[in-house]
């Protein structure tokens, strides 16, 4: 039965969805159901990878107020969307959310980790939860189709980037790295610790869009079921820069990065009444840009420009390598960074 819900809410508008939230002092934990403002780009990157596959089994695992659901069932198409929380409030809220964006949708009210053994599995699964992943990360992956994509979220950045390195150790069996490398380090011992998880059912996860952002990391993957393909990835595990082990492959499948960003932009200029033109904004497509033109350097870490002893401009010293035959360009993890596949610069 669906619970009344007896707390005050308000209505705002996110991509092509207004929903009901509810009104709380601060974001956090003790809101009677968890909504995120900040975490509207996390959505729409998730939204417009989607958009560049055909139409899948989707489980939003986590679903809090059911913006991302409904959104999915708004903006994609997909096969099937099925949304799961097992706080009350939220599962009630879901529903109400739902009927009132006029989309349908199964909906669950169960421990995500019983009510994924108790599926026949999804071919795109959303972990995002406050916190860790570590405790959805084996139901899901054992509920992943054999092609299908797992995304993951963690917003406790600061046991992954060496704050707290024991932490770091105990949950994701690596050594963190407190410098100014520390969001990809973080992000790179995360994948790793996935990907183990995966390679116990001989699931290879492979990155396909990764990265860092405010408060949290976030990781998409393509999972291909073989030995082999475990193997293939258990030989980029190793040590960077006194940190790991982690994850020394590619951190984005270049081509996707390129087709997000162009799908963001040709969405942002769509007519007045497209409903995609007003969420594709600039944050996310500068984002989006970033990220496309740092997937073609193929390299692990990062330089600092501004620990270098002469003050020259970023794009003056991305242009003089590019000069010599190099690669290079903006990361996304730093914005004083560079990419560079040029060794030392
Ligand atoms: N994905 C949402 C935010 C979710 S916040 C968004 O995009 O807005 C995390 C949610 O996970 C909370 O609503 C919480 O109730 C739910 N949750 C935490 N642990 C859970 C568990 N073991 N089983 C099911 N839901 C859980």
């Amino acid at each position: 039965m669906a619970k009344k819900l007896n707390f005050t809410m308000k209505k705002i508008r996110e991509g092509s969805a207004e929903i009901y939230i509810p009104i709380g002092e601060k974001i956090s934990k003790e809101l009677p159901v968890f909504y995120n403002p900040v975490m509207k780009l996390n959505r729409d990157i998730s939204i417009l990878l989607l958009q560049q596959f055909t139409p899948m089994n989707i489980c939003d695992l986590l679903a809090g107020t059911g913006i991302r659901a409904v959104r999915m069932a708004k903006e994609i198409k997909y096969k099937s969307i099925t949304a799961n929380d097992y706080n009350k409030n939220a599962f009630s809220l879901i529903k109400k959310n739902m009927k009132y964006n006029k989309v349908k949708f199964n909906v669950f009210n169960d421990d995500a980790n019983m009510f994924l053994l108790d599926s026949k599995g999804f071919d795109y699964i959303d972990i995002d939860p406050f916190g860790s992943s570590n405790h959805f990360l084996d139901a899901a992956v054992k509920r992943l189709s054999r092609n299908g994509i797992l995304a993951v979220t963690n917003t406790d950045t600061a046991a992954l980037t060496g704050t707290y390195p024991k932490t770091c150790m105990r949950k994701y069996w690596a050594a963190p790295k407190k410098d100014y490398m520390m969001h990809e380090t973080g992000l790179r011992i995360l994948i790793r610790k996935i990907q183990l998880a995966g390679m116990q059912y001989e699931k290879a996860l492979v990155p396909i869009f990764s990265y860092y952002k405010d408060h949290y990391l976030r990781i998409f993957f393509k999972c291909i079921k073989g030995k082999k393909e475990c193997d293939k990835i258990a030989k980029h595990h190793g040590m960077f820069n006194g940190a790991g082990p982690l994850w020394l492959g590619a951190l984005w499948d270049k081509n996707l990065a390129n087709k997000m960003h162009s799908t963001a932009i040709k969405k942002s200029k769509g007519n007045k009444k497209d409903i995609d033109k007003d969420y594709y904004d600039k944050e996310l497509l500068n984002f989006l840009k970033i990220i496309k033109d740092e997937s073609k350097i193929n390299a692990v870490g990062f330089f600092d420009t501004h620990r270098m002893k002469k003050i020259i401009k970023k794009e003056e010293i991305i242009r003089k390598i590019k000069e010599k035959g190099f690669q290079a360009a903006s990361t996304h993890f730093l914005g004083t960074g560079i990419r560079t596949d040029a060794g030392n610069i």
